[in-house]
């Protein structure tokens, strides 16, 4: 190991920086955080360090470096453009045995500045001893999608209650395990979701109950996985897929999403396919309870959004009446998904002022839709599930007033390397379907916003995109 990790308290103490550009305000704005006295020196100070200045707390010296700058500091860093300059600054530092960082020239000072991913008072700093400063920020980058922005403030929940803790468990072992226990289970991640009361009240509950029921508890978690491609995922829903015990997903849950889930967990099918179910609904609904009721931690995976068509609604509904912990988060949505990737932006000043959602696909089979509504002029429809009943769809709409030359588009597995978007008009689209052999999931945008495909197009996987008259 090249070098020690340390985490320096600067509260209060002088700390200098050399330069005034904008590498420098970045420097001046870390000490700053940090709680550091900051003293900038350089001829010209760039506004970006004047704002900070304004704060307090920063001293702003309009002259070039001079050896004695760095008298009393507790840390130094040059970043200037001048080489010159920033050997000087590290050799003062150097002869007073102050810690000296060079921005970009780890060989010339005695300290580097890690990536850091800051949760407050949580702090994660990333070092390649300076070797490749990308590399720590992708690192970086990938770390701060798995750590929850709350994390910090986790951490002053987990102080308040640290004494009580003590006193509970005797032996630090059992502290260890109850804090691990509590920390990857319900308290976590009801304070994750925002509910920080809610949380503290459950820690306390497991404090004063030892054999805990309270950690046994399992939770579902409704997520959205999106329409098909894996980077669509929220940042929750990645968490919340890495860590489920069991995952019960459907069709429309692309293998690519399915395949983050942990190795080891457990996975159940219950799959839909129109009126198909694998699965009824109302044994889903049980199922959930009963998986939470075991202790684990339930992942019900939705493709696109939970609560839009896809009876999320209906599965929370017993998960509350039963008095199971749950949380829901969201997912792209397929028509938000498609619009993107196709290249057909749902509104448009020109063309659109509203657009609807619809499902093509009744409870009894037929479609009844208002049909006044859908067929509304400056408005995009979207048709969920719509293929079955395209014939009726497009009859109806022409019937109700729109016109036989209303553009409108197919897209098929959305977002995926097979996406597919074929357009047409409303008066083409049934025939289209057929000789296509378009299959599902595929979802029908209908209105002027479909022209604007031919200049915003930009994802075109190879396999097959059509576009028709
Ligand atoms: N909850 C889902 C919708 C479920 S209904 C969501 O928010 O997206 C299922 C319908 O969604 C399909 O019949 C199809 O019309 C549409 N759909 C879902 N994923 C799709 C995709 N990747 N490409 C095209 N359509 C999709």
């Amino acid at each position: 190991m090249k070098h020690l990790p340390i985490f320096l308290d600067i509260q209060n103490k002088s700390c200098l920086v050399v330069g005034g550009g904008e590498v420098a305000a970045r420097k001046v704005a870390l000490l700053h955080q940090a709680g550091g006295q900051v003293t900038v020196v350089a001829p010209e100070i760039c506004e970006a360090i004047s704002r900070i200045a304004s704060e307090g707390n920063v001293e702003q010296l309009h002259e070039p470096f001079s050896n004695s700058h760095v008298d009393g500091r507790v840390a130094v860093i040059a970043a200037t453009s001048d080489q010159e300059v920033n050997t000087r600054v590290a050799m003062a530092a150097r002869r007073l045995n102050i810690p000296c960082n060079v921005v970009d020239r780890p060989d010339i000072g005695n300290f580097t500045m890690p990536s850091i991913i800051n949760r407050d008072p949580v702090i994660i700093a990333i070092s390649t001893g300076g070797s490749s400063p990308v590399l720590a920020r992708l690192l970086r980058s990938r770390l701060e999608t798995l750590i929850p922005a709350a994390y910090g403030r986790l951490a002053s929940l987990i102080v308040r209650y640290r004494n009580e803790v003590k006193q509970q468990f005797g032996s630090t072992a059992q502290r260890r395990r109850f804090w691990e226990r509590t920390l990857q289970g319900p308290v976590a991640e009801i304070f994750f979701s925002g509910r920080e009361k809610e949380a503290a009240e459950a820690l306390k509950e497991a404090i004063s109950d030892t054999d805990s029921q309270d950690l046994q508890r399992g939770e579902v978690y409704l997520v959205g996985a999106g329409p098909g491609d894996p980077d669509l995922l929220t940042f929750r829903a990645m968490r919340l897929i890495q860590q489920a015990d069991v995952v019960l997903y459907d069709r429309l849950v692309s293998k690519e999403v399915l395949a983050l889930t942990r190795r080891d967990s457990e996975k159940i099918y219950v799959g839909k396919e129109k009126s198909n179910h694998a699965i009824p609904q109302q044994e889903i609904n049980t199922k959930l309870v009963e998986l939470a009721r075991e202790g684990k931690r339930v992942l019900r995976l939705k493709g696109g959004d939970p609560f839009i068509f896809g009876r999320g609604g209906e599965e929370i509904d017993q998960l509350s009446g039963e008095l199971v912990p749950f949380q829901v988060v969201p997912g792209i949505t397929a028509a938000a998904g498609c619009a993107a990737y196709s290249g057909i932006p749902l509104t448009h000043r020109d063309y659109a002022q509203s657009c609807v959602f619809v499902t093509g696909h009744l409870k009894d089979g037929s479609i009844d839709l208002n049909w006044e509504l859908l067929t509304q002029p400056d408005q995009t429809v979207v048709v969920y599930m719509g293929l079955t009943g395209i014939e009726t769809l497009c009859r109806q709409l022409i019937h109700h007033g729109t016109s036989e030359s209303m553009p409108a588009a197919l897209v098929q597995q959305g977002t995926t390397p097979h996406q597919r978007v074929i357009t047409g008009t409303v008066k083409t689209l049934p025939e289209i379907v057929k000789q296509e052999r378009v299959k599902p999931p595929t979802l029908i945008i209908i209105g002027e916003v479909v022209t604007l495909r031919e200049k915003l197009s930009w994802f075109n996987p190879d396999i097959g995109s059509s576009d028709q008259p």
